[in-house]
């Protein structure tokens, strides 16, 4: 069974940038891109995201960014402070 075929293996890093740059890859939105809740999502990783599954090697980390994506909007909404605790 071969992987990497159907999983994009691009480099997931954190790094921060200034300006707006894409939440999961970390890089400046210079490809089209969109905006998913104030927060910049590139097309590759929009397509990381639409293939991924459990098996692979980005899961996790993309799965980590999406919460952080997700936790501002769930606080707001729902009053779920505590989860600012972790
Ligand atoms: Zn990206």
């Amino acid at each position: 069974m071969q992987l990497g075929g159907s999983c994009a293996r691009g480099n997931i890093g954190a790094k921060q940038e200034n300006g707006r740059s894409c939440i999961i890859c970390g890089r400046p939105s210079q490809s089209p891109v969109i905006t998913v809740l104030d927060q910049i999502l590139c097309l590759k990783c929009m397509e990381t995201i639409s293939k991924i599954d459990s098996t692979c090697e980005n899961y996790t980390t993309v799965m980590e960014r999406l919460k952080i994506l997700l936790k501002p909007v769930l606080v707001r909404e729902l009053k779920m402070n505590d989860l600012d605790k972790g």
